[in-house]
């Protein structure tokens, strides 16, 4: 045995190897050559997965007859077992073990000890590098460690010769890992079925031998140094919004970025001669090995924290900071991640991608209403995404049950196939409703709109039969893009959408930017908004940039030439917010008059109230307005003082409570007395009981996701009102938290389709 640091001695000889201008056969030689004279083995072997099969690449020490001749199935004899679990093996008499395989060609009869780690690239298995030895001993930690080190450089060696397959790698280690069955949160509704994409990919390290361990050091130093800024500065902002999951998440982050002990590994890896990002790596890998023999959940989290962290400083210390976008989609993909901003997510080709796994996510976060007018299915609160998926496993997403199945078995693949078709046959029963009426048995004609906000939006239009968009989004092409978009683009997509709704009506709402659809070229780097669902956004930010306003009105004055314009203002507070934005819109008008431009034939302007100040102030704003719609989703969270982004307030108060019943209520009688007409266009009426509440609290106007257009008509033309009508009056007198259970349990007693 070498007495001190063996890793440095043998990475300094792998440094020559890998530098010398030979061919990878040669190279590969004499890496056994120097393991083996290193850790004083008689053998040293390098197998590497070829065809799906493991074949003898190069030895020291058994016969060379058997090079490239000798093969093993993943999970044959020991290096097949190495190679399938992604684990080492250190045993004092091979023989002794279960998957012992003995191959003749080899001549490894006289060999008593063995110990072998696999050879890792993107996290799949390429290949297994052993020794062996005459006497039976176990080998020291310390050499299997040197041998784990001497597998990262192998894995460069060989991907930078071309020697690996990393398709068939990934395929092998997906089938070795088996089936597995997460639970989650059911967050957009649908199927879906693809290859698992993590948005942050990890790093794949190019180079794993140093040049100069001192400019090492500096760079991981250097990247230390950012992290700890970066958390510290998430830290800051998280205080200010009170804690929750992400502050215990960022306190973790925060004790273990200024973890000395972590530091040191990563230090002491990189004096034995790795790279910044192999030495991180190296430590992380050892994390993970740790992580799999720890029982206790509290502990294993920890550590996955760890592992997060582990990521972030590699991506700092390599400078690969995009996202899975970036590199574009192969084939239908299922995406993972953390948590994503909306803008984040329509950077992705949507033809592909087929479902999206987050660990945290809500019902109304942004993110979750792109991805439902995306039609993308979404599972949320999903636990230990990183340890459980690896990039490339086949998933499927049940968006309606809230799972998502890892590396189906056939038994699940059949179930999910029946779930689809009977999740067809509902559609098919939908379809037939497109041309029938939404009215409720006793006669109520409810308008039911469809939201939208990309261009291809509008052939839902058709597909569903809506009675129009009650809201257009006009800030998802503000998120698709990395600029402002100019205003001729603008004016060419609301040209588009009005042209495919021909008569049927588009409300426009203007720019609802900021919150948690922050867009990089509006962000404010002098001040950043603490709280931003109550920040500079929507009306606010537009009023205060009132440029961008003015190109908007431009637009979409242009846009609705000839026709009926209607125009929605987001996050109006008070009603003087409204004046001040309609008399931006009308001075454009003017300006266009004057220049003899052609003009919509008429201009409606409507106050999206979701503010609940706005309430107090109706008798000022209604007679001022054309139309009125209500925003559920901002107004739940101003009313209960629950960001709507939140996680663990997701399920905390009920769209069925009275308060927000009651107030809804309120809002729609006034509506009614001032003659104004009043939309939901909240995700609560795009569910079919909260749709009924709202029936029957006298909203009889609807905007939802195009997919919930038919079982909402379903469930209207199966009630008869009235009664709904009469109980709620009663129910609502009564302070109980939520009415779900009593509308249930008589929607159920009427015969109401309920989706
Ligand atoms: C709402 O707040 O309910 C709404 C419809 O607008 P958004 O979800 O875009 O904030
Ligand atoms: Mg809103």
């Amino acid at each position: 045995m070498p007495p001190v640091s063996p890793a440095r001695e043998i990475l300094r000889r792998l440094h020559d190897v890998m530098a010398s201008s030979t061919s990878a056969q040669a190279k590969l030689n004499a890496v056994v050559a120097v393991v083996a004279e290193q850790l004083d083995s008689e053998v040293a072997s390098i197998y590497l997965l070829r065809d799906g099969v493991l074949e003898l690449f190069a030895t020291r020490g058994l016969s060379q007859a058997a090079v490239h001749v000798t093969r093993l199935a993943m999970g044959e004899g020991l290096t097949g077992v190495i190679a399938e679990t992604r684990e080492p093996l250190n045993l004092a008499e091979a023989r002794a073990h279960p998957d012992f395989a003995y191959k003749p060609e080899t001549g490894e009869e006289i060999f008593h000890s063995f110990a072998g780690v696999p050879i890792v690239r993107r996290e799949a298995s390429v290949g297994v590098l052993c020794v062996q030895h005459a006497d039976p001993r176990e080998y020291a930690e310390i050499e299997i460690e040197v041998l784990q080190t001497v597998a990262m450089v192998l894995a460069e060696l060989i991907a930078g010769a071309g020697l690996i397959d990393d398709v068939a790698a990934a395929k092998a280690r997906s089938a070795a890992s088996g089936p597995a069955r997460l639970p989650g949160l059911k967050l957009v509704d649908g199927l879906g079925r693809g290859t698992a994409v993590f948005h942050q990919p990890r790093v794949v390290i190019e180079h794993t031998v140093a040049d100069d361990v001192e400019v090492e050091r500096a760079r991981v130093y250097g990247a230390f140094v950012k992290m700890r800024e970066q958390i510290d500065g998430m830290m800051g902002q998280v205080e200010f919004l009170g804690g929750g999951d992400t502050s215990d998440v960022l306190e973790t982050y925060k004790m273990f970025a200024y973890d000395e002990g972590w530091s040191r590994r990563i230090n002491e890896a990189i004096d034995s001669g790795l790279t910044a990002e192999a030495a991180i790596d190296r430590v992380q890998q050892r994390t993970r090995a740790r992580m799999r023999s720890i029982a206790d959940p509290y502990l294993r989290e920890r550590l996955t924290d760890l592992d997060d962290l582990s990521n972030r400083l590699i991506r700092i210390v390599s400078g690969q900071l995009g996202s899975a976008a970036q590199s574009g989609l192969r084939g239908d993909t299922i995406l993972l991640a953390r948590n994503l901003g909306p803008a984040e997510l329509l950077e992705y080709d949507r033809r592909v991608l087929k479902g999206v796994v987050l660990e945290e996510g809500s019902l109304t976060a942004h993110v979750t209403i792109v991805a439902r007018a995306m039609g993308i299915p979404v599972v949320g609160r999903v636990r230990d995404l990183r340890t459980t998926i690896t990039d490339g496993d086949e998933l499927l997403v049940d968006g309606s049950a809230g799972t998502v199945l890892v590396r189906p078995s056939a038994e699940m693949l059949k179930s999910f196939a029946t779930t689809s078709a009977l999740k067809a046959k509902r559609q098919a029963e939908y379809a037939r409703l497109r041309d029938l009426p939404a009215v409720t048995k006793d006669g109520t004609r409810v308008a039911l709109m469809m939201n939208a906000g990309l261009r291809d939006d509008a052939a839902a239009l058709d597909a569903t039969n809506a009675d129009g968009i009650g809201l257009f989004r006009t800030e998802f092409q503000f998120l698709v893009s990395a600029t402002l978009p100019r205003r001729e683009r603008q004016t060419a997509l609301y040209k588009a959408v009005l042209d495919a709704a021909g008569d049927r009506p588009v409300v426009f709402r203007t720019v609802d930017i900021g919150g948690d659809k922050a867009v990089p070229y509006m962000r404010d780097d002098a001040h950043e908004d603490e709280n931003p669902a109550m920040g500079w956004r929507a009306l606010r930010l537009a009023l205060g940039r009132s440029g961008l306003m003015k190109v908007q009105a431009r637009a979409l004055l242009e846009a609705g030439a000839g026709r009926t314009l209607n125009i929605m203002f987001p996050m109006v507070s008070e009603p003087w917010e409204f004046d001040a934005a309609k008399a931006l819109v009308e001075a454009q008008r003017e300006w266009l008059t004057k220049s003899g431009r052609p003009l919509p034939a008429k201009v409606r302007y409507g106050a999206m109230l979701e503010v609940p100040a706005l309430a107090e102030c109706l008798d000022v704003l209604l007679p001022k307005v054309d139309f009125v719609s209500i925003g559920t989703n901002d107004l739940t969270q101003f009313l209960f003082a629950a960001d709507r982004a939140n996680p663990k307030l997701a399920d905390r108060y009920d769209w069925l409570s009275p308060a927000i019943l009651r107030f809804l209520r309120r809002v729609a009688a006034a509506c009614a007395a001032a003659n104004v007409p009043v939309t939901v266009c909240g995700e609560m009426g795009g569910r079919p009981l909260e749709a009924l509440a709202l029936m029957a609290i006298g909203i009889e106007r609807l905007s939802i996701t195009p997919a919930a257009i038919g079982p909402v008509k379903a469930m209207i033309r199966s009630v008869d009102l009235a009664p709904v009508r009469a109980a709620m009056a009663g129910w609502l007198e009564v302070g109980a938290p939520t009415i779900r259970a009593d509308l249930t349990a008589l929607a159920d007693n009427l015969g109401v389709a309920r989706g």
